[in-house]
């Protein structure tokens, strides 16, 4: 068996028996990976079962775990900015809040619908179609998540029960939305930084529920029926009981909730939160999960952090829509992409990727980053 490190920079190939001690030389970190039989690394074509999507992990162009790191540093914000919608004593300038935590005394969490909504708030659901040309109404729930009175506060900085807190809002939200009538489908996300698509610096998330079910979202249901049919059981559950046994791409558990990175991950330090329980819908948390979630959301989040300066990232809770809140094939989770690369032509051209981290080795430099 042969192995490769990294010593000042350069890649070299040496027998496992006569490795060097690789935790430091020279006060240096040096990161290896394991390679088969010989001592060429080979890229790998992987298949993420789930979404079906191919992954190139490209380790001929790979990086080191911590060269992912940001290179620039974040300029401090101040606890308030009197010009900004979010922050306390601007109340009045956002729409009517539809949420407030705790609902007396000064307020933690405040949810109310984004002033430039994407879908209509009222109207009613128009479908048309005539030749090419099919449509429906925009009409859905569009809001705003303000998850902390502090300007200069994130997921990261925020204690447990703060960000539990958060996590009670998207819940109620989240059930408060399939209520209606018109909602078949709920997205819950978060842009954090510039590369993640944010608009507005105050710590924020947003909810979009729609009068249709989402292609991709429908394309995965598909697909996990399908392999519950062959198989007799959920393709995520079967993951996590692989993930699990397997250990390598583990970052960080808790009784409640399993975090890794994918397998066929399809960006650097992309990753999965899976609920060890099966439910297909976020709706079905109970009281001790939401407060695993909170947990290990913000654990993953501080990793980041320390882990790669501070990354730009989105997360988004993936979870069936109303027609399938209690199938058995499908299984509600939180992917947290750290955006660390960016997309190109041929990713755009193939629908595959490159992903020039290894899962493997990604997942062990975060598992080891501390979070306490
Ligand atoms: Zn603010
Ligand atoms: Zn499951």
């Amino acid at each position: 068996m042969f192995l490769f490190i990294r010593v000042k920079g350069k890649r070299k190939n040496v027998k496992e028996n006569s490795l060097p001690r690789l935790d430091t030389v020279k006060g240096k970190v040096l990161f290896w990976a394991q390679l088969q039989g010989n001592a060429q690394a080979m890229p790998e074509l992987r298949q993420n079962i789930i979404t079906r999507h191919w992954v190139i992990i490209a380790t001929e162009r790979a990086r080191r775990p911590h060269e992912f790191s940001r290179k620039e540093e974040r300029t401090p914000l101040p606890q308030h900015v009197p010009t900004c919608p979010f922050c306390p004593g601007n109340e009045e300038k956002t729409p009517q809040e539809t949420l407030r935590l705790p609902n007396e005394g000064t307020w933690r969490v405040r949810v109310f619908p984004n002033r430039f909504p994407a879908l209509a708030a009222t109207g009613e659901i128009v479908r048309t179609q005539s030749g090419i040309k099919r449509a429906i109404s925009a009409v859905g729930i569009h809001e705003v998540v303000v998850e902390t009175p502090d300007h200069n506060q994130t997921l990261s900085t925020m204690g447990d029960r703060e960000v539990e807190q958060v996590v009670e809002a998207y819940l109620q939200r989240h059930r408060a939305a399939l209520s209606a009538s018109i909602i078949e489908h709920v997205t819950i996300f978060k842009n954090h930084g510039a590369a993640a698509g944010t608009s507005l610096e105050h710590p924020h998330s947003q909810l979009i529920a729609t009068p249709i079910i989402p292609s991709e979202v429908r394309e995965r249901l598909e697909s996990a029926l399908q392999f519950y049919d062959d198989n007799g059981q959920c393709i995520f559950c079967f993951t996590l009981e692989q993930e699990a046994l397997e250990g390598v791409r583990v970052v960080e558990q808790n009784p409640h909730f399993l975090a890794f990175i994918p397998y066929a991950a399809l960006s650097p330090y992309h990753l999965w939160i899976f609920p060890k329980r099966h439910c297909a819908s976020f709706g079905c948390i109970d009281d001790e999960e939401k407060i695993a979630l909170a947990q290990i959301l913000r654990r993953l989040l501080v990793k980041l952090d320390r882990g790669l300066n501070h990354p730009d990232y989105n997360f988004v809770i993936r979870t069936a829509p109303k027609e399938s809140e209690t199938v058995r094939y499908y299984h509600w989770y939180i992917a947290v992409v750290p955006r660390l690369s960016q997309t190109a032509g041929f990713e755009l051209g193939s629908g595959m990727f490159i992903n020039s981290a290894l899962p493997e080795e990604s997942a062990r430099f975060l598992g080891e980053v501390k979070a306490d």
